[in-house]
């Protein structure tokens, strides 16, 4: 079964021709055949397939890769959302709130409120999603998210080590110990990834030591690495990623010069991935994305949706913000959003618009790409589905 998709306004093929990567194609158009990529070229000369759709001059591009988000979880934290905004400032104490709640709902309504999330990402252009655990923080209650995340991506967390839970708070290291032993190996199975909060400006997150540990284990039992890191403050967490070759560390809002020196010698292998969402919900500095691109690091942007610190599912959102805030191009944002999230997901068969790839594709009610940080707010952007 072959679909022709014709009438494309612009065609965003994300190859890395062009300025920031993005590989603009006018007068194109693509065949999809059994879920792949699997001609583009000159409309005029389109071969002849099965079915047609045409999207009316509409831009087509790769579906959005978001590869961070904090899907499972109960309860609602709007209403620390607004004491921050009030003037309350965030320390990771507000994840306890949703480890409560997690633990407290029954498979059923997190199932549901899951498939409600990653439908509302669909719904904006979003095709790929990194799904983490990390309000469950008990070996059951871990092993519970991370299978009900394998119901709906391939990208699996174990992240464990998310916080010290509340009844743990006297014995970090007796946590650390669980996270790295027990709760690992029942985790395992489930999950392709493993990542750690280092940040010892947290009290409730982990220091640098605590986290090599819990990465350390993590590989050994199999697991690629993720961190997240320098969010609040300077610390460890980027060195660490580089160090250990994480495929990426996620926040990067406070980087030293030695900290850029390290992403750059590490691009090959380790993406900076940026979540202004956050920085936008938590009312913080921006990431000096323009430094890091400037540099070569190897960038990446996501929504790390989640319930305390960005309740946002939008990559649309998050691309308008990378260009207004954060010195990126247009052009470079959308690369960042698409390319650059398998980069960090370490996939070559997303995020780009090419013979062979999967044929995960946004269609935008908008004539270019300018118009996701143009329109910014504006629903224009959805999944193709072929
Ligand atoms: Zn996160």
């Amino acid at each position: 079964m072959s679909t022709l998709v014709t009438g494309i306004g612009e065609l965003v093929t994300c190859d890395g021709t062009g300025e920031g990567g993005i590989g603009t194609r006018v007068d194109h158009a693509l065949v999809v055949e059994d879920g792949r990529i699997a001609w583009v070229g000159p409309a005029s000369s389109a071969p002849a397939a099965d079915s047609v759709i045409d999207v009316e001059g509409r831009c087509v591009t790769p579906g959005f890769v978001d590869s961070h988000a904090h899907l499972v979880f109960a309860g609602d934290r709007s209403a620390e959302f607004a004491a921050r905004m009030a003037g309350q400032s965030y320390d990771g104490g507000g994840i306890g709130v949703s480890v409560d709640a997690t633990r407290a709902a029954d498979d059923a309504t997190l199932r549901a409120a899951l498939a409600a999330r990653v439908a509302e990402m669909r719904a904006q252009g979003t095709t790929t999603v990194e799904v983490k655990s990390g309000y469950g923080l008990t070996v059951a209650d871990e092993e519970r998210a991370l299978q009900l995340a394998a119901e709906v991506t391939d990208e699996v967390t174990y992240l464990g080590a998310h916080v010290v839970p509340a009844e743990m708070r006297e014995d970090r290291a007796g946590y650390v110990d669980l996270v790295a032993g027990e709760m690992l190996a029942a985790c395992a199975p489930h999950a392709r990834w493993i990542d750690v909060f280092c940040e010892p400006a947290s009290p409730h997150a982990f220091t640098g030591d605590e986290s090599r540990v819990v990465l350390e284990a993590g590989r050994e039992a199999g697991l690629e690495l993720r961190v997240h890191g320098n969010q609040l403050d300077h610390g460890p967490g980027v060195q660490l990623a580089c160090e250990l070759g994480a495929a990426s560390v996620d926040h990067c809002t406070y980087l030293s010069g030695a900290d850029v020196d390290a992403l750059v010698d590490a691009a090959a292998t380790t993406s900076a991935t940026l979540l202004p969402g956050v920085e936008f919900s938590t009312r913080s500095p921006w990431p000096d994305a323009r430094a890091l691109l400037d540099a070569g690091v190897s960038v990446a942007l996501a929504t790390d949706c989640n319930p305390g610190t960005c309740y946002s599912s939008s990559m649309p959102f998050v691309i308008a913000l990378a260009v207004r805030e954060m010195g990126m191009t247009p052009s470079e944002a959308v690369v960042a959003a698409t390319r650059g999230g398998a980069r960090a997901l370490r996939r070559d068969d997303i995020g780009r618009i090419e013979v062979g790839a999967r044929a995960d594709l946004a269609v935008l009610d908008a004539p270019n790409h300018l118009h996701l940080s143009y329109r910014a707010g504006v629903p224009i952007a959805r999944t193709l589905e072929v």
